[in-house]
């Protein structure tokens, strides 16, 4: 690693970071947030959005609610055939209907009722250490569900926002996925985290590819380590 990038987030992150943002809202425009949404829906969504599109998730969740009637309860004590058939255009069929049918049975026996609404009265940290202590729930799956259906100010990193954030220094190397998420959702200003996530995909999406990023049509070239070295060359 470069000296320069171990050190950056440090010394001028949040100026960068800042900086970033305003670059990418005039860009893209700033996304507002739309309001609070079922969390057990939102979780039940996110899981099934794992390694799949977008598209195919939404499939698969319109399926689920279709095959049981939008009845949590029939979802947890149905044959797991049943889920996974439902489920299976998003993929890993079988390992989100186990989880999602384990999700439902712990919450049944623990809470009572199949809802996630207590966590509105958590603090962020506390939520998402709940969400993350059931199998197959990460701190992206944790984190994109609390901010999404609760409006909570914690930041989910999807390949595209670790992509952005290592080319632009804000990240060391070798920090786990956890230590990731912790450190950029404390130097995000408050209320930016929303908005943040979804510029920062679009961004990923659409110029700062994988593979030959489009660095020459992108605002953020001054700032970013990767380009800066690419041209220092
Ligand atoms: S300058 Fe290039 S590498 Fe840096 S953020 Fe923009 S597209 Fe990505």
């Amino acid at each position: 690693m470069r000296k320069s990038q171990a050190n950056l987030f440090s010394e001028n992150g949040h100026a960068t970071l800042t900086t970033a943002l305003q670059e990418l809202y005039a860009r893209y425009g700033e996304p507002t947030y739309d309001g609070p949404d079922d969390l057990l829906g939102v979780l039940v969504q996110t899981i099934l959005s794992q390694q799949t599109t977008r598209q195919n998730c939404q499939r698969a969740f319109g399926q689920l609610l279709d095959k049981f009637a939008g009845d949590w309860r029939r979802c947890q004590i149905a044959p797991r055939a049943d889920l996974e058939e439902a489920i299976a255009c998003a993929g890993l069929a079988k390992q989100k209907s186990t989880r999602i049918q384990a999700l439902l049975a712990r919450l049944e026996e623990e809470r009572g009722d199949y809802s996630l609404e207590f966590l509105r009265e958590m603090t962020p940290d506390d939520a998402r250490d709940y969400l993350t202590s059931f199998k197959g729930v990460g701190p992206k799956t944790a984190a994109f569900t609390l901010m999404y259906a609760a409006g909570m100010a914690l930041f989910p990193m999807d390949t595209h926002i670790f992509r952005i954030c290592e080319r632009l220094g804000w990240l060391d190397a070798g920090q786990s996925s956890k230590q990731a998420h912790r450190r950029m959702e404390e130097m995000i200003p408050a209320g930016q985290h929303y908005p943040a996530h979804m510029v920062l995909v679009r961004h990923g999406r659409e110029v700062c590819h994988a593979r030959s990023p489009a660095c020459e049509d992108c605002p953020l070239g001054d700032i970013c380590l990767y380009y800066q070295d690419l041209i220092s060359k």
